[in-house]
């Protein structure tokens, strides 16, 4: 993946490992702020490309109410969680599948990622739990999760797995667009605001790539 980015931001001076914590007028121009103070450099636009709730950080209190909670405003979209948990084991599972989708359960996607071609031996497992489940437990210490997913995938399994040598919890906060916003981006010409992400459409990698195209298309031609 990282080619695809460096080929597409080729020539443009780009910072990594910066948390934008604010924005604010300087004249004309936005000015960002990150962790380590403001940023050099006074910008014309911004446009964000983060989860809906932090882009409501960012931009809240420069927006219109209407763009804020309006019909269709930043407010409105809708999100739910998601925990994806990964199981490493050195010997090769005997698994009848190599993706499971789970229903009525706190697990709704099994994963064998070891079957995908070039792997290394050994299996990999990773599964992801239901929406619903992961909002019920959001705030569950991390030990109480991963047990409780193990649990709920030996039961789908029926089958007590090994030991796993690497496990891995991963708690996503923003998962599912439960409500997108509409249309497809959010764009203030006034302002010289803009934002997209999955969170516009739908929430998948396709969605937040769709959701950045309208949006480019739009401000070239404007800008
Ligand atoms: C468990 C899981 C599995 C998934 N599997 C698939 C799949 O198999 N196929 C598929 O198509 N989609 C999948 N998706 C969905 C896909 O990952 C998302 O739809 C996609 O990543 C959204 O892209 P995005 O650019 O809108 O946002 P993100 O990928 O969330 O990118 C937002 C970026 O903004 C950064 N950021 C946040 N706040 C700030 C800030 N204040 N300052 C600076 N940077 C900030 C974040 O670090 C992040 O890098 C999966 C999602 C989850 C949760």
């Amino acid at each position: 993946m990282h080619s695809l980015c460096e080929a597409v931001s080729h020539k443009l001076d780009v910072k990594l490992q910066t948390t934008i914590n604010s924005i604010s007028r300087s004249g004309d121009c936005w000015r960002l702020t990150g962790d380590s103070g403001v940023l050099s450099g006074d910008y014309d636009w911004v446009i964000a490309t983060v989860p809906v709730n932090q882009t409501l950080g960012l931009f809240r209190e420069h927006l219109t109410e209407a763009a804020l909670s309006g019909e269709n405003g930043l407010e409105r979209v809708a999100m739910s969680p998601c925990y994806a948990l990964m199981l490493g084991f050195a010997e090769s599972l005997e698994l009848p599948f190599d993706a499971a989708k789970v229903k009525h359960l706190g697990i709704e996607w099994i994963m064998v990622n070891s079957s995908k071609p070039g792997r290394p031996p050994g299996s990999t497992l990773m599964f992801h739990s239901s929406n619903q489940w992961a909002q019920a437990h959001l705030d569950a210490p991390d030990d109480w999760v991963i047990n409780r997913m193990r649990m709920e995938l030996t039961r789908v399994l029926e089958q007590q797995l090994p030991e796993p040598q690497v496990l891995e919890l991963k708690r996503w906060v923003y998962a599912r667009v439960e409500k997108a916003l509409e249309p497809d981006y959010l764009l203030d010409i006034d302002n010289q605001l803009a934002a997209c992400g999955d969170w516009c459409l739908y929430d998948r990698v396709e969605g937040a790539y769709l959701s950045a195209l309208s949006l480019a298309r739009r401000l070239a031609e404007i800008i």
